[in-house]
């Protein structure tokens, strides 16, 4: 349930609603809006009794919230969520373009991409110190080293950046080098890696899992939210399906779909979708074309010699044409 709060209501007014909320055993997240606050309550299992409510000073109403993610909803703050870090802003006007190798491998590939990404436009560094692999005889990342490099390419360019963290006690390191944490598809049903998501104070992106639907998508970043941090991202970054043609198939349906429910930005990653760089431009077009607030693109100056994903890593004159190519994304 939500208590929707009067246009002119004082903190104290929204506080004492926390309170009651409280003694009922529930718990109260106010929900700052553009025109008014409200203070969802979740903890509760079935319908709240909302008289108490209603009576207190500065309450307008209430109002059931239908869907199981509350937070994430719509309903619960219908504007959409803006996420600025800096001047950057996820989920403003602009789509935000995040670009970088799959993991970072030295302090002179990280910075040789960065600084071409950076020339056509990028505004975010992508690139992985803690590498989750399906074998684990494959590259695991080179750790807090390549958290140091990324921090060099943070200070040298000027790029934000996003890097991965890939369980509940790596995070404490991740937070405090990156500008937005990433969970990744594996961990998408990591609860105990949501829950401390939740407590930092840096955005996350969170990637949807292979095999998961959009509401376990949206129930996952509840968990986030639910715990204190409202700074979600979603990213779409294919799912499995029979289809051979390509790595996974890129759910562009999903954008529409979760702007319909939710509030969150979300951004799309055509090259894990995709698994061959042949194919990033065309899909990264038809991501900007349905809405997408942003784009996670894997660039690297010799995919070749990559450690881990050249094959669908554009080559910097590709991300260049990629830049141009989403400023018209229909024709
Ligand atoms: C990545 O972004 O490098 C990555 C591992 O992605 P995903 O979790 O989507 O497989
Ligand atoms: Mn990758």
């Amino acid at each position: 349930m939500l208590v929707v709060m009067k246009n002119d209501a004082t903190e104290a007014q929204v506080q004492a609603v926390i309170q009651e909320i409280e003694s009922l055993g529930y718990r109260g997240i106010p929900m700052p809006g553009a025109q008014r606050t409200a203070v969802c309550i979740i903890g509760n299992k079935g319908m709240v009794e909302d008289s108490r409510l209603l009576a207190l000073d500065g309450v307008k109403e209430t109002i059931r919230v239908t869907k199981p993610y509350k937070l994430v909803s719509k309903e619960t703050h219908p504007e959409p969520t803006i996420i600025a870090i800096g001047d950057v802003k996820i989920g403003g006007d602009k789509p935000v373009i995040m670009a970088g190798p799959c993991a970072v491998e030295s302090e002179e590939q990280a910075l040789t991409i960065a600084r071409l990404v950076k020339e056509c436009g990028a505004l975010v560094f992508r690139g992985g110190a803690f590498k989750p692999r399906t074998s684990p005889y494959s590259f695991q990342g080179l750790g807090e080293e390549g958290l140091k490099i990324l921090e060099r390419v943070r200070k040298e360019t000027g790029l934000l950046i996003v890097t991965e963290a890939i369980d509940h006690t790596n995070i404490d390191i991740v937070e405090k080098y990156a500008d937005i944490i990433q969970i990744g598809a594996r961990n998408m049903h990591n609860y105990s890696l949501l829950r401390r998501a939740g407590h930092t104070a840096k955005p996350i992106l969170l990637k949807r899992g292979f095999a998961a639907t959009i509401e376990e998508l949206l129930m996952s970043a509840e968990y986030i939210m639910s715990e204190g941090n409202t700074q979600v991202i979603l990213c779409e970054r294919g799912i499995r399906t029979f289809s051979d043609s390509t790595r996974n198939t890129l759910d562009l349906s999903a954008i529409p779909s979760i702007k319909e429910v939710s509030h969150l930005p979300i951004v799309v990653d055509p090259s894990h979708a995709a698994g061959r760089r042949e194919y990033v431009i065309p899909l990264s077009r038809g991501a900007i074309a349905v809405g997408a607030d942003g784009l996670l693109v894997e660039v690297h100056h010799d995919p070749r010699h990559a450690l881990s994903d050249g094959m669908q890593s554009l080559y910097p004159e590709q991300f260049g044409e990629l830049m141009k190519a989403i400023k018209h994304p229909y024709y």
